[in-house]
């Protein structure tokens, strides 16, 4: 088991990452708990598959479990999903001392976090992360929220878990599509500042993928100790340091839109691609060599993830996906920031990149 410390300027705590956790629960979570009967919040998949293991480790112990189950799927990040968890919470009489458990993906994450965050004005809560991308990437670091009409992730807080379960045994019941799209987070990691990382992710990722528990926590512990190090330098994302981590992800966020942030394309996949079209447009550019841009694409593809956006079915030209790309970075004018690469492992933040030119290169990839 490995213990992680993240020393965030507003809270540290442990992320514990290892196989086998969710028998040890009580040991883990136990001192953060202060009743006999313990709050989760989960969603129905992960209630069916893994909640009888949560409940036997807590019964072993003498509580109880008090689930909360919401429908699988990115619906429950809303503002009816957090209604309910609320009145929920209220009406368990979960104290402020108390820390209610997400256990489940990012979706349960997100939207627990927040309820938390503003349960009679702040719980403590405790994330068990049971996706991929849960286990290397929402679950640590603190920031939570739900998704309103105005697009996803708009309504929020900065609150940081108590303690961060992150149990490897939880992943070999996760769909190899889901495996896939939070490897593309795991590959970012090396991306955007760690050419080693991303060599080993390109030797070991087939194995991985395939099911080998160990590869899977070494992964796990490797990104959350990249992601403690960048939240403890950046915590609210104001230095530019932690928005290192939106690699990918504005080109991605605009994808997401023009496919209706539905199954067409899962978050990591439009990562996936929204990192391919970082590198392209940094070897474009001069910045980073055609080589290297074409070995990453090359490792990308080889983890069964989309590269191309051609291949997908977009109704949308290189100017509204750019267009879409100033949506998601708030601004108004005619440029946004955007992470570029240098090389492998060399990420960086560039501002004021030109939209119109974002529009050009994005028609040449249609
Ligand atoms: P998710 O929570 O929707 O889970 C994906 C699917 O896998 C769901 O159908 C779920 O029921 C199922 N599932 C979960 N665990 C399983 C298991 N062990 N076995 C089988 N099935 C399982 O999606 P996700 O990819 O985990 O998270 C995506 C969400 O995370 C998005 O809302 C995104 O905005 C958010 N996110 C937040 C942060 C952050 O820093 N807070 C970072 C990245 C992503
Ligand atoms: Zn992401």
């Amino acid at each position: 088991m490995d213990r992680i410390k993240v020393e965030a300027p507003s809270a540290s705590y442990d992320v514990v990452v290892g196989t086998g956790l969710l028998a040890q629960f009580e040991e883990l979570a136990g001192p953060f708990l202060t009743s006999g009967r313990v709050a989760v919040v989960t969603d129905a998949n992960v209630r069916d598959l893994h909640g009888a293991a949560l409940e036997r480790a807590v019964a072993d112990a003498g509580r109880e479990i008090a689930w909360h189950v919401v429908d699988p799927g990115e619906g429950a990040k809303s503002w009816q999903g957090l209604e309910a968890l609320s009145d929920w919470l209220l009406e368990q009489g979960v104290t402020r001392g108390d820390h209610v458990v997400a256990f489940g993906g990012g979706v349960v994450g997100d939207l627990t976090g927040f309820a938390a965050a503003i349960h009679k004005r702040g719980c403590g809560f405790i994330q068990v992360p049971t996706t991929l991308l849960a286990h290397v990437d929402s679950s640590v670091g603190g920031k939570t929220a739900i998704n309103s009409s105005a697009g996803k992730n708009m309504v929020g807080a900065f609150h940081q878990p108590a303690l961060v379960i992150a149990d490897s045994d939880c992943l070999a019941t996760l769909p190899n599509r889901e495996l896939r799209a939070g490897f593309a987070e795991v590959l970012k990691y090396g991306l955007l500042g760690d050419a080693d990382f991303f060599d080993w992710c390109a030797a070991n990722g087939a194995a991985l993928l395939a099911g080998d528990a160990a590869l899977r926590r070494d992964a796990v512990a490797h990104c959350v100790r990249a992601k403690a190090s960048i939240v403890a330098a950046d915590e609210t994302e104001r230095t530019g340091t932690r928005a290192l981590l939106n690699l990918g992800h504005t080109f991605g966020h605009a994808l997401e839109a023009a496919t209706g942030f539905g199954d067409a394309l899962l978050h990591g996949e439009a990562v996936a691609l929204g990192m391919v079209l970082a590198v392209k447009y940094s070897a474009r550019t001069g910045l980073m060599s055609e080589n290297a841009a074409q070995h990453v694409d090359e490792a990308i593809g080889r983890a069964g993830l989309p590269t191309a956006i051609s291949a997908l079915d977009l109704d949308a030209d290189g100017a509204t996906l750019a267009d879409l790309m100033r949506h998601d970075k708030k601004v108004v004018g005619d440029s946004i920031p955007l992470i570029l690469l240098r090389g492998i492992g060399a990420a960086f933040m560039q501002h004021d990149i030109d939209l119109a030119d974002v529009a050009s290169f994005l028609d040449q990839q249609l």
